[in-house]
């Protein structure tokens, strides 16, 4: 498993919900669905509403299931989570419906994998706040209109492209997460070694930040790999030399970028001249799924630069070269 994966792994699923913020106030950047979410947040409790339906997209590790988390706390309601793939029938979702409080908050975690006779559950269900049950079989079934409560539905997804339009349409709060800046990255990194007791200067913070791909989780997850080496090298406090040195052992590189990243772009240099190469050509020559590098590989390399989409494939900018520290070929 990479170190640098946005995706969360299994055991470090508990540590990140002690490691979450709760308030809005805590939450360190993405200061334009913060700022939407605050006056919502505000003008629901004013008129006394259940707050709008949310959708919130990006990458893996950016924050939305702890925002969905602190609209709740700051709704002052309950939460209840699942996530597209765990809803099979639409008896399950009926059964997560009926089971709400007025005004609590159902989050759906990768919504974009929702059955399509699914959705057309949640349509009214989003709209009216009713469910539509058919009860009984051919020609004496009957349809049941069943009110629901009130309630505001968050919905994340890494693929926003992904999700129909019907779907989309019904929600009335878009918050797209952004990759982090490196200073935020580096008070997410200041935080968390507060919470685990740990000592860490300015410098080794930023470092850990620099390598984090934008991605608080990252972020996360590698101070804590430098804190075990802080802990068993020195006396637990970080300093830069430590911090280097045990990035240096996850061989994740300056810029955050792994084995992995250096496999694909060096590809592209020696084996397509730097490119454009299409997408399949690249994935069958590196024996990965396209898929996955348009997922997973691509997003950060195309966020900082180093790869360019064309009409004729993909392109390695001569910020690649630099960082490998080859010469820039003449066009
Ligand atoms: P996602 O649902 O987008 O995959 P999560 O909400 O699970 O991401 O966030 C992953 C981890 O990163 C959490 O444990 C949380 O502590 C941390 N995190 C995310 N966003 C922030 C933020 N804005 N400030 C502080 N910590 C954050």
């Amino acid at each position: 498993e990479r170190i640098i994966s946005g995706e969360v792994n299994e055991q470090e699923i508990s540590l990140e919900q002690s490691l979450r913020p709760q308030t809005l106030k805590q939450y360190i950047g993405q200061n334009q669905v913060k700022g939407n979410l605050e006056v919502f947040i505000k003008a629901a409790k004013l008129r006394r509403e259940t707050l709008d339906h949310v959708l919130l997209y990006g990458p893996p590790g950016l924050g939305k299931t702890t925002l969905a988390v602190i609209i709740a706390n700051e709704m002052g309601v309950n939460i209840r989570t699942t996530s597209g793939p765990a809803i099979e029938r639409p008896g399950d979702l009926a059964a997560i419906l009926t089971a709400l409080e007025p005004g609590d908050v159902l989050f759906i975690d990768e919504i974009h994998r929702l059955p399509r006779s699914i959705e057309e559950v949640l349509y009214p269900a989003m709209e009216d706040f009713c469910l539509d049950i058919v009860i009984g079989k051919g020609p004496t079934a009957r349809s049941v209109r069943l009110d629901l409560p009130p309630f505001t539905l968050v919905g994340a997804t890494t693929r926003a492209g992904a999700l129909s339009a019907p779907l989309r349409d019904r929600f009335g709060v878009l918050g797209r997460l952004e990759y982090y800046k490196e200073d935020e990255l580096k008070n997410i990194v200041k935080r968390t070694a507060e919470l685990f007791d740990t000592e860490i200067d300015d410098q080794s913070a930023g470092e850990i930040a620099r390598r984090a791909r934008g991605t608080p989780r990252i972020a996360n997850r590698l101070l804590r790999r430098v804190r075990d080496f802080a802990q068993v090298k020195g006396d637990g406090s970080i300093n830069l030399d430590l911090a280097k040195e045990a990035l240096e052992l996850l061989q994740v590189d300056r810029l955050g970028l792994d084995h992995i990243d250096h496999k694909l772009l060096k590809g592209i240099i020696e084996k397509f001249r730097g490119g454009p190469v299409g997408l399949d050509t690249i994935a069958a020559s590196i024996g990965e799924e396209a898929e996955t590098i348009e997922d997973v590989y691509e997003p950060y390399l195309l966020q900082i630069g180093f790869l360019q989409r064309t009409p004729r494939g993909r392109m390695v900018t001569p910020k690649v070269y630099h960082h490998f520290g080859m010469e820039v070929p003449s066009p």
